[in-house]
């Protein structure tokens, strides 16, 4: 029996709502989520070949989303408080360095929203889903304090010891007031010198901020503790004690 005109029209609509729905669920796997989820990803270990990129992801929203990450991080940063307070007033001319990006600053909703990979253009007119280029992302002066840090900044500056920022950031490219303004809203005020990286006049960061710590010391400051989250922030001397913030996120050499 042939349908009705009716019948046909209601049939139509059905598979018209399944083919969106299939739609919808299957953006919905491939788009980052705007937010953390409800519950940890528990995905089976998968051997015997390079890591899975798209478990490795889950395995760092794991991380930040479910307290580990906090937990490690404040960890870092008690044991440079307690080194410095212990210090500050055994040294003359004591100083503190801090590296800025996820050290000082968190840019995890960057981060999140591009699904941890890194692109340089663009808005970030996207977010919270994103994406969000990475020079837009640093103008905009959203990034917010890592307060484990913020907490060692002002307990250092009440010891009397100065504070410099060395930070990969580079000047051409991120205005230095965007990044100064930044620093600023997340709680970070009168330090003593922030330097960034001028563009292709050293061989790589480390090198970059190795030169810098020289310079710091040469100017008379000792610097008894150096705080980064990646080895080439730490790498190089010039600081009595290193302390290393985790960061699984990226990975600058
Ligand atoms: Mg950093």
């Amino acid at each position: 029996m042939r349908p009705t005109a009716k019948q046909s029209a209601k049939r139509i609509n059905t598979w018209a709502a399944a083919a969106l729905a299939a739609l919808l669920l299957g953006l919905a796997q491939l788009t980052p989520a705007a937010e953390c989820p409800a519950a940890p990803y528990a995905d089976p270990a998968d051997t015997g070949q390079p890591a899975n990129l798209g478990q490795l992801k889950r395995q760092l929203i794991n991380y930040k989303c479910f307290g580990d990450y906090a937990r490690d991080v404040a960890r870092a940063l008690a044991a440079a408080k307690a080194y410095v307070e212990q210090r500050a007033g055994a040294v003359p001319r004591p100083a503190l360095v801090l590296d800025i990006d996820e050290t000082s600053l968190s840019n995890w909703e960057q981060m999140f929203a591009n699904d941890f990979g890194y692109l340089a253009a663009g808005s970030c007119d996207l977010l919270p889903s994103g994406p969000c280029g990475a020079v837009a992302w640093d103008t905009s002066m959203r990034a917010t304090a890592i307060t484990p840090t913020l907490d060692l900044f002002n307990a250092a500056k009440a010891k009397g010891v100065a504070v410099f920022f060395i930070t990969g950031r580079i000047e051409g490219i991120v205005e230095r007031a965007a990044t100064e303004g930044n620093l600023a809203n997340a709680g970070y005020l009168r330090w003593n010198n922030l330097y960034m990286r001028p563009d292709q006049q050293y061989a790589n960061v480390q090198a970059f901020k190795t030169a810098m710590r020289h310079d710091i010391e040469a100017a008379g400051y000792k610097i008894i503790a150096n705080v980064g989250d990646q080895q080439s922030d730490l790498a190089g001397g010039y600081a009595e004690r290193t302390f290393k913030v985790p960061n699984p996120f990226y990975y600058i050499p």
